[in-house]
């Protein structure tokens, strides 16, 4: 054999080699019926056509049971040129439904390996030894939803045991705005590698209504999961301001946003089979359909409750004036951690209904923001915003301080717009606008030191040209 044919035969080779690969990738998706949008999970094997075309063996039996009764004449209907009528060309099929659409089959015959190995799964002191490294404080609920992941992940891989069945550990999160629920939830999915999905209770309404449908919340993490049905039934949702789902009082007109949803969301929590749209938010006729198990999602909920500090005390203020313990009705207005004190009846007088509560028996507090942890949020974590805006001048060879009269000013600034970590980004971004704007355009700046006058507005930075004493601009 020549060379040259030889070096055909590579290219035939890889040609085809090629080719397998686009087929097995192929392979990983569901066939969609073309007619009915289901997936052949859902209707049972398809019948191929050209085209990379797929139809369910329903919708073949009813364009066969047409024609054959006569309802349909193919032949004239192609031969017709009826004005502003086109007959669909299989050519123009052929452009496939996106990939975003397609569902990921789930391996079968393989040994079903879960995402996180029971024998990984890191214990709860581990857990809460790395959400320490990004939350500051909340210790409590750090070690709580360590528990509760631990848990719920050995379950996960146990799948159902014998006679004893663990409960699904799903939480309830109860904290003031900023206090760091969101953060929490996401830290802990990046650290656990599961996909996320966050959801704001107020947009949904009673399947029906207009605003989304519970179940689009399933449909959310299903696209976090990259379309993957099993790696979606092992993720977390999380659902916010769920204490905007209240049962709303005194009121005669249907309450499809509160106490419905919660109805409606009973089954998702506790474990069922849903259907929902796949790359889409909306069940619709183009859309396919896939079914997700929520047996294995962890849902946490969060929430401010506002006033619910209130309903506690009035609670055990009732309790104690009963009998001869009768304690002062003032006793807990000064109280910063009354709302620990929480139980299910309060939250129940706050208009969550029973069965709701009952599905989310893990149920914390986390504490408003002192000005220390905010000083600690500030530069603690191991992705501060301090450290973020010190590398970013680091990469012009600029080095970036605060002294700690800066860091409490910066901290009293935010405690005034009582929105808890939140505030300290927006404040911290005012001022850096003009640091990061004036310092690269002199190269002979070494360092900037961030004082308290600067941020109160009476001074300005501490400015070190390289190899010089500080000097202060005004
Ligand atoms: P919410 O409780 O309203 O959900 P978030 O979780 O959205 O509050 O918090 C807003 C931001 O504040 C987060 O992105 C995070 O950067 C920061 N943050 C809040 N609490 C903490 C905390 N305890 N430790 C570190 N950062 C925090």
């Amino acid at each position: 054999m020549s060379s040259q044919d030889n070096h055909e035969n590579d290219i035939e080779k890889a040609e085809n080699g090629q080719v397998e690969e686009t087929k097995n990738h192929d392979d990983e998706y569901e066939k969609i019926c073309f007619v009915c949008r289901r997936p052949e999970t859902v209707t049972g094997k398809m019948i191929d056509l050209p085209n990379g075309i797929s139809i369910c063996s329903d919708c073949m039996q009813k364009s066969f049971d047409a024609m054959m009764s006569g309802q349909i004449d193919y032949s004239q209907l192609m031969n017709m040129n009826i004005p502003g009528v086109q007959i669909l060309n299989m050519t123009d099929m052929e452009k496939n439904i996106p990939k975003k659409q397609k569902v990921k089959k789930k391996k079968e015959g393989e040994e079903k390996k879960p995402l996180i190995d029971i024998r990984n799964i890191p214990a709860p002191h581990k857990i809460k030894g790395k959400l320490d490294e990004y939350v500051v404080g909340q210790e409590y609920a750090k070690k709580a939803m360590s528990v509760a992941v631990y848990n719920h992940y050995k379950r996960v891989a146990t799948g159902t045991m014998d006679e004893i069945e663990i409960e699904k550990s799903n939480m309830l999160m109860i904290g003031p705005t900023g206090s760091g629920k969101t953060y929490l939830v996401k830290t802990l999915a990046r650290l656990l590698d599961v996909p996320l999905a966050i959801t704001d209770a107020t947009s949904l309404t009673e399947a029906g209504y207009i605003g989304d449908d519970i179940e689009s919340v399933v449909s959310k993490l299903l696209a976090a999961a990259g379309n993957d049905v099993e790696k979606a039934e092992q993720g977390i949702i999380f659902i916010d301001e769920i204490d905007k789902i209240a049962k709303k009082k005194n009121t005669n007109q249907r309450d499809v946003s509160g106490e419905s949803v919660q109805q409606g969301m009973l089954k998702l929590l506790e474990g069922s089979e849903v259907e929902v749209p796949v790359g889409a938010n909306s069940k619709n006729a183009m859309v396919p359909l896939t079914t997700v198990n929520t047996k294995n999602i962890l849902f946490i909920c969060g929430g401010a409750f506002p006033d619910l500090d209130m309903i506690i005390k009035e609670r055990l203020t009732k309790q104690s004036s009963i009998g001869f313990g009768a304690e002062l009705k003032d006793r807990y207005d000064h109280d910063k951690t009354i709302l620990e004190k929480v139980a299910t009846e309060d939250l129940r007088s706050f208009g969550m209904i029973p069965e709701f509560l009952g599905r989310l028996p893990i149920v914390f507090t986390l504490r408003g923001l002192s000005e220390e942890m905010l000083i600690k949020i500030l530069k603690e974590p191991k992705n501060a915003i301090l450290k973020q805006y010190q590398k970013l001048l680091a990469l012009d060879e600029v080095k970036l301080e605060f002294d700690d009269g800066a860091l409490s000013a910066i901290a009293k600034k935010a405690m005034k717009k009582d929105t808890g970590a939140r505030a300290l980004r927006a404040i911290i971004e005012e001022f850096m606008l003009d640091i990061m704007y004036e310092i690269p355009k002199d190269d002979s700046i070494g360092q900037v030191t961030i004082t308290r006058e600067y941020i109160e507005g009476t001074g300005g930075p501490l400015i070190m040209l390289r190899g010089q004493e500080p000097a202060r601009i005004e």
